[in-house]
């Protein structure tokens, strides 16, 4: 098929919710993309944060392969290898909690939002995000997500939200109440510009849940696996959550989410109150396992650290050059750059000349390198923006 066959396909059969460029991608290995006219692109924004390993890893495609020839799915009604290994890895990278297993974000969210009413007392029915914030789409997680322009059409929204400035700590001290059943922020927002919280934010939504006997959900979905340089964005901040999301890079391109709760809270999720049919299947979760298994032979948390650190300071050298840049920002390989006008055109720019990165809130630069790219990928996209700046 043409470039133009398949958008004609999308223009008659798919719902145009999504603002789409004109490339059909078809296939991807490691950093790169190749679309159907043959053009080879440098991804620095892989699959919105999904393929944190590159795109096609060898070691997840051959788990892939190997489950799909053993079961693909089984449900819930039984007992499966991959999902139990799976809770494993992650509860021994994480703080020894529990897993329940879906297989989106939005999901993972909804059911730490339930839990929370579930495990705290009944008249607990509220919950405080932060402005800025991106927790998911359906009804509670975009209620959850403090930003207007997601609400509009869909008011009157779940009830019981209170929105608080991010990092602002004096606010979130007078918006507590023994009603608050949780808090659910991320360690550093993503969509909301790569923000990063402060230790005594983190640390002072600790110690109000503890105080107030309420929930601490921190959404991972961004920052988990890795990213960040370490397992999950939280222990760069020396707190420790009631409850993770994750799901993005989690599956390494294969549908999962997965939310973790310590034992305590966890116990409280007790037969017939939440469900995923799918959730925790067998493809997805002997994925989860490869890609975990891959970070952890292939070095890559370090190589996260050590490339976020070599990105970053090629950024900060940019904004010598460029007035637009103002500030660069994030931890690891979760990176933006503050400029002082639109990004979305010098976006397009870097496409055209065979870079994908990413605006986000008009005027942050989002970068999401994989975990495997090297210096000189990262050199190459960073050339790349430096020629679009020098001429725009
Ligand atoms: C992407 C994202 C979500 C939503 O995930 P979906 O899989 O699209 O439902 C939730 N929280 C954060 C922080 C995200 O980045």
């Amino acid at each position: 098929m043409t470039t133009q066959e398949t958008i004609e396909l999308f223009d008659k059969y798919v719902i145009a919710n999504y603002g789409r460029l004109p490339r059909v991608i078809v296939r991807g290995n490691g950093c790169y993309l190749y679309d159907a006219d043959g053009n080879e692109i440098l991804d620095m924004f892989p699959g919105w944060a999904v393929s944190a390993l590159g795109h096609c890893h060898p070691k997840v495609v051959d788990a892939i392969r190997k489950q799909v020839g053993e079961l693909l799915h089984i449900d819930n009604t039984f007992y499966s290898e991959p999902q139990g290994q799976l809770a494993r890895l992650l509860s021994e990278r994480a703080f020894g909690g529990k897993c329940f297993f879906c297989n989106s974000g939005a999901e993972a969210n909804e059911a730490a939002l339930k839990l929370a009413r579930l495990h705290t007392a009944q008249e607990k029915y509220k919950y405080i995000t932060a402005e800025g914030s991106f927790h998911g789409r359906t009804f509670a997680t975009v209620t959850a997500t403090a930003q207007p322009k997601y609400h509009e059409g869909f008011l009157p929204l779940l009830p019981g939200f209170v929105y608080v400035p991010f990092n602002d700590i004096a606010a979130l001290e007078s918006a507590f109440s023994d009603e608050v059943a949780a808090v659910m922020v991320e360690p550093i927002q993503g969509e909301g510009g790569i923000n990063v919280a402060t230790p005594e934010y983190l640390q002072t939504i600790r110690r109000l849940c503890d105080e107030k006997g309420a929930v601490m959900i921190l959404d991972e979905v961004q920052t988990g696996i890795g990213r960040t340089g370490k397992w999950f964005g939280y222990q760069h901040f020396d707190v420790e959550p009631d409850i993770i999301t994750m799901a993005k890079a989690l599956g390494g391109g294969v549908a999962i989410g997965a939310m973790m709760a310590k034992d305590e809270i966890a116990a409280s999720l007790v037969p017939g109150k939440h469900a995923s049919t799918f959730g925790g299947n067998c493809l997805a979760c002997a994925a989860g396992v490869a890609v975990i298994e891959a970070i952890e032979e292939d070095n890559l948390l370090q190589n996260a650290n050590e490339l976020g650190e070599y990105a970053q300071d090629k950024l900060l050298a940019l904004k010598q050059k460029h007035s637009i840049i103002d500030s660069v920002r994030g931890i690891g390989l979760m990176i933006g750059v503050q400029l002082t006008g639109p990004g979305s055109e010098i976006v397009d720019k870097c496409l055209d000349k065979g870079l994908r990165i990413n605006c986000t809130h008009e005027t942050v630069i989002r970068l999401m390198p994989p975990m495997i790219a090297t210096k000189e990928q990262i050199d190459e996209a960073i050339d790349i923006l430096d020629g679009v700046l020098a001429g725009s």
